[in-house]
């Protein structure tokens, strides 16, 4: 139990993770990795990459095609894999533009066991993606449609979404993602085919942000403090801001004004903000950066609601944002220089959080939006949870505007597609940091929700339903 709460705490921030090298190859129904240097004695072209397949779903597209653990593609329709982007991308784009053609028939040269062979993998005929892909793109509404109701499917009866660490404070936070997915849509929770989802998971969220599991009622593992509920208070908030929009409610007021202040309250002297409230954590610190970026983007939302946050507690967690931010513009996990030198992702939080306080004007943010869009290819390298760095992202870029959000979904848009499983769920990709911890991607590790819903808000984020969130004001 405390090794699921420490790790709990630690994907929320960003600070433990997990992962092994293994990427989903989008529809094929196959998993693999990428072999950067093949065999010199395969004789491939310099420079050229493959791809090892690991697992071979039971059914799907791989097994038809009598694809197998072990074989190692090495071409795509006859040429080697050149281009010098992540090979998991060549195949991908490879296949939809081969699904796409009039001869959907997929051609992968392989190695066998060090001997060459074809596989010829039968696609199911798919129209092109447009210029504007991911948006008003008709492929992609049609895989979208399918991952929506691949979500649906993982709401329980109570209207929660499992997660597998950090107990009801996690499963609140992946409830709030997955409600905002539904939203995105386009439902609301009167009408559309998600309302339904939306008025439970707002009802889940209602009930158990900000509390405690009956198993640590007092936030206290073996007398040490895992309270890791600023992230469902700030969550639940950004979520409900929305909801109260839509469909405004007394007590849906109540309770974003409990959050509202439980969140001021929790802000620790530096103007920073930890997991929870209840001093240093069972892991050795107090306050985080990541903690504080969404902290602040939900008294920006509640702000939007008509809520009226304290402006001293906005101010002294801008002036804790500040010190975390280097000299060259990368925000570090916290204020202490001993952190490392910045990740795009926690840019990309604190942009977010600037455009939902209406301070894109502040004195730092050039600098934040220039070193996250320089360093935007290395987000979903981002410590602990990929994942939520890429979500950060995606919302901060929409919010720095057009030029910024092309730059995202071209970057990401083969992405998202290698990391679309067959069901429709998404997977998390390797990382360097998870490939060093040899262990499951703590973004797969925590259950399919996570992933499903935050790509879902990511992919849908541009079709303008989020409009506290993503809305000019
Ligand atoms: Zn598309």
């Amino acid at each position: 139990m405390l090794l699921r709460v420490g790790i709990g705490l630690a994907l929320m921030a960003g600070l433990c993770p997990g992962g092994t090298e293994v990427w989903n190859l989008g529809e094929l129904g196959a998993e693999g990795k990428a072999v950067k240097a093949p065999p010199k004695e395969w004789r491939l072209p310099q420079g050229a990459s493959a791809i090892e397949v690991v697992t071979v779903h039971a059914a799907g597209l791989a097994k038809d095609a009598g694809l197998a653990a072990g074989d190692v593609i090495v071409g795509l329709g006859g040429a080697p894999m050149l281009k010098k982007t992540e090979p998991v991308y060549q195949l991908v784009d490879y296949l939809e533009t081969t699904a796409a053609s009039n001869k959907p028939e997929a051609s992968l040269a392989v190695r066998r066991a060090g001997k060459p062979e074809t596989i010829l993998v039968a696609l199911p005929a798919a129209p092109a993606h447009a210029a504007s892909c991911p948006v008003s793109c008709a492929r992609c509404d049609a895989l979208v449609e399918e991952s929506m109701a691949a979500l649906a499917a993982l709401q329980r009866a109570d209207g929660g979404f499992a997660f597998k660490l950090s107990g009801i404070t996690g499963e609140t936070v992946v409830t709030c993602l997955a409600g905002l997915a539904f939203l995105a849509n386009g439902s609301t929770p009167d009408s559309g085919v998600w309302a339904g989802n939306i008025r439970k998971a707002t009802a889940f969220v209602m009930k158990h942000a900000g509390k405690l599991d009956a198993w640590m009622p007092d936030g206290k593992v073996d007398g040490k403090n895992y309270n890791a509920t600023n992230w469902a208070l700030a969550w639940g908030s950004l979520y409900l801001a929305e909801i109260q929009r839509l469909a405004p409610a007394q007590e849906q007021l109540d309770r974003m004004t409990e959050w509202m202040q439980a969140i001021e309250k929790n802000q620790e002297l530096s103007g920073g903000w930890g997991h929870g409230p209840g001093g240093v954590n069972g892991t050795g610190y107090l306050e985080l950066q990541a903690s504080g970026n969404v902290q602040l983007a939900a008294l920006g939302a509640l702000r939007r609601s008509g809520l009226k946050p304290s402006k001293a507690v906005i101010d002294r967690g801008l002036l804790y944002l500040n010190a975390c931010v280097t000299a060259e513009g990368g925000v570090r996990y916290g204020s202490d220089e001993k952190y490392w030198l910045g990740e795009p992702g926690r840019n990309a939080g604190a942009l977010w959080a600037l455009a939902l306080l209406e301070q894109q004007k502040h004195p730092m943010q050039p600098k934040l939006a220039a070193w996250f869009r320089k360093n935007l290819a290395e987000v979903p390298e981002g410590h602990a949870s990929p994942v939520f760095h890429l979500t950060n992202a995606a919302f901060a870029s929409h919010h720095l505007g057009d030029a910024a959000w092309k730059e995202y979904a071209s970057r990401f848009r083969l992405e998202f597609l290698a990391s679309r499983r067959p069901d429709g769920t998404y997977a998390a990709r390797p990382t360097r940091e998870s490939v060093a911890q040899k262990e499951e991607g703590t973004d797969d590790f925590v259950g399919p929700a996570w992933a499903t819903a935050a790509h879902l808000v990511i992919v849908q984020l541009r079709r303008g339903n989020l409009k506290v969130l993503a809305g000019a004001k």
